[in-house]
């Protein structure tokens, strides 16, 4: 069994970027983060994605707005992001507060500054195979299995949810790398017979434990996109880690796998959007 090492992937990926940017003389990329309000795990997502950047080299700004400020307000910042020629890449971090329409927001971004790739026009272009700024968490699982030369074309895969975040992106993903793609979500009845014919399976439900041994074919390749902390401090995955390693040929682990691989893209979209521009 091959364990899928994101974080050696991030690590050596962030390395390459640094000197990427290193290289750029002039104005260097830069990404702002918009945080809205105070919810705890946002804060450390945030932290996280202003170290790594400073990391590589990248200009970082996150601007922390009250969890009251109106619909308007908010726009009205994202707009003047848009507009300024010193920023390249924008991330609205999720979840916002109840009372502001989290999709007015995402399409208030402009596409060239999307760097979650979470604007239709994004997905829309990467729905019909167009370059474009991908959604992070997906664009990095598709370099992982580059990176580990996982054989994807003539391949079954099953990408269980379908979010805009994960599960709809990644599935397009897969598909133009020559898998058949079966997207399971919650209103599937009995999703077990279609996860155990996968020899990619893709498991970003957000149910912890969701995947026994029972529901993997044996040989598979098993991405783990779930994040759940216990009470201990501990993370986990919607894959029983434990139940299923002796089965599969290679898994992500939680933590360790895909979630290092996800701030990493977000530095090499801003990278993107920034050449973009020239
Ligand atoms: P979401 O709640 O938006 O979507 C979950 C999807 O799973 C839905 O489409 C739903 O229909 C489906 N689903 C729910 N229960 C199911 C079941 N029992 N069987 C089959 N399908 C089921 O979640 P999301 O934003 O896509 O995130 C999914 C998980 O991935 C969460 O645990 C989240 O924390 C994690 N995540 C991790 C990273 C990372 O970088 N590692 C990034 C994004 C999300």
């Amino acid at each position: 069994m091959v364990l899928l090492d994101g974080k050696k992937l991030a690590d050596l990926r962030l390395h390459e970027l640094s000197v990427q940017v290193s290289s750029i003389s002039g104005r260097k990329p830069k990404l702002v983060v918009v945080r809205v309000g105070s919810d705890p795990a946002s804060e450390i997502y945030v932290r996280k994605k202003i170290k790594n950047a400073a990391q590589v080299g990248i200009l970082s700004e996150e601007r922390h707005l009250n969890e009251n400020i109106s619909l308007q307000d908010l726009l009205r910042i994202v707009a003047s992001y848009n507009l300024d020629p010193e920023v390249d890449g924008i991330l609205i971090q999720l979840p916002l507060p109840k009372h502001i329409p989290t999709q007015i927001v995402i399409e208030s971004v402009s596409p060239e500054k999307d760097v979650d790739g979470f604007h239709p026009l994004n997905l829309g272009r990467l729905a019909v195979g167009e370059s474009c700024l991908t959604a992070c968490t997906p664009r990095g699982i598709m370099n992982l299995l580059e990176h580990y030369q996982i054989l994807l074309r003539g391949k079954r895969a099953v990408v269980i949810g379908r979010s805009r975040i994960v599960g709809r992106p990644i599935s397009l993903l897969l598909d133009q790398a020559g898998c058949t793609v079966t997207v399971v979500h919650r209103d599937t009845p009995d999703s077990s017979r279609f996860n155990s014919e996968a020899d990619i399976l893709v498991a970003a439900a957000g149910v912890r434990g969701l995947i026994t041994e029972k529901d993997v074919k044996l040989g598979a390749t098993i991405i783990d996109v779930g994040i759940h902390r216990l009470d201990s401090g501990k993370l986990i995955g919607d894959v029983d880690f434990d139940r299923v390693k002796d089965k599969v040929s290679a898994i992500t682990p939680v933590p360790g796998g895909v979630g290092p691989l996800t701030v990493c893209t977000l530095l090499e979209n801003t990278l993107q959007a920034y050449r973009a521009k020239k």
